[in-house]
């Protein structure tokens, strides 16, 4: 496999890599910002990209968040940005559910793991859900909760599907209500399954790890709508029709950015050092994923 070409300081080749590409999808954290803090030169560098005629996209697996909470956020920030250019993987599964799923109502209920990220892209697509934020479910699993579960009196008969995304308020009683909605037949969706969560300081566990426990009790893994599945790739793909050769993913993370580029075929992949990955995860001998080319940090593409 070839070396990734390092563009930081490289004006040449700056220029060559940006005029390969139409389209940039721009993963956001750890590449525009880590938490609340914003890397140096961002808006220049998106404002340089959008006065050459780039098309952007930013793509996030963040399921917490809707497109209008990452609109406030990109506002917030300083970031020139539309609604409708932030593809999240809670807005991935919405759009999946409801546009390719397309289970006939009443049958179309979702029992969500997860936050108001969600429940506002779910609403959006007009898609019912129970749980979710919903206290009724934040709390311990008594004796006579077991019974109801299992003989079914406490479950919804028009559930059919489970979304996993991160859950913060995830406990054993949401755990075996969704596994009886499996068992049952319902159709096991995730909005992510990112192994960590990079938070200030330190990983935490991220939605793959949280949805895990679900996973091994059913025995099979969910169809993922977050990065690096192809399934998101299709969905952000069919709502911006843009030339996959002509298309760049900027991403922080081997395991999920680099590799849904590499594996959606696009035309590049460009890594940026502020985030999850080093330089030795992709420089190593034998590294299973290597971008095209790689800085170390966003606003070096201003050169
Ligand atoms: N999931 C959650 C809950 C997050 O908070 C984050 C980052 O903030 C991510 C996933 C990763 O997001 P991204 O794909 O933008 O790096
Ligand atoms: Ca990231």
């Amino acid at each position: 496999m070839s070396q990734p070409k390092y563009l930081t300081g490289d004006k040449a080749g700056l220029e060559e890599f940006l005029a390969k590409f139409d389209v940039f999808l721009f993963d956001c954290d750890g590449v525009l910002w880590s938490g609340d803090h914003l890397f140096p030169k961002v808006a220049e560098t998106i404002e340089m990209l959008r006065s050459k005629g780039k098309q952007l996209v930013f793509v996030t697996n963040n399921s917490t968040k809707s497109r209008a909470d990452y609109k406030k956020k990109f506002d917030k920030m300083g970031i020139p940005c539309n609604v409708d250019e932030v593809f999240g993987s809670s807005y991935s599964a919405a759009v999946y559910i409801a546009c390719i799923l397309k289970l006939p109502a009443p049958k179309n209920k979702v029992f969500v793991l997860g936050e108001t990220g969600i429940e506002q892209e779910l609403n959006v697509e007009g898609v019912p859900y129970i749980c979710g934020t919903d206290p009724a479910f934040r709390r311990d699993i008594e004796p006579e909760d077991f019974t109801d579960i299992a003989n079914g009196s406490a479950l919804d008969p028009d559930v059919g599907i489970v979304l996993s995304g991160l859950d913060f308020h995830l406990n054993y009683l949401k755990m075996a209500t969704a596994f009886q909605y499996l068992q049952r037949g319902a159709i096991f969706l995730a909005t992510n399954i990112d192994s960590t969560l990079p938070m200030a300081h330190s990983l935490f566990p991220g939605a793959g790890s949280a949805g895990a426990g679900l996973a091994k009790a059913f025995g099979k893994e969910p169809l993922s709508l977050g990065k690096p599945s192809q399934a998101m790739m299709d969905a952000v793909e069919g709502k911006f029709h843009f030339d996959r050769s002509r298309t760049c993913m900027v991403g922080d993370r081997m395991n999920t950015d680099i590799q849904f580029g590499i594996e959606g075929k696009l035309g590049g992949t460009l890594a940026v050092l502020t985030g999850v990955s080093k330089k030795e995860d992709f420089l190593a001998e034998g590294a299973e994923t290597v971008p095209m080319a790689y800085v170390d940090q966003l606003g070096d593409l201003l050169g």
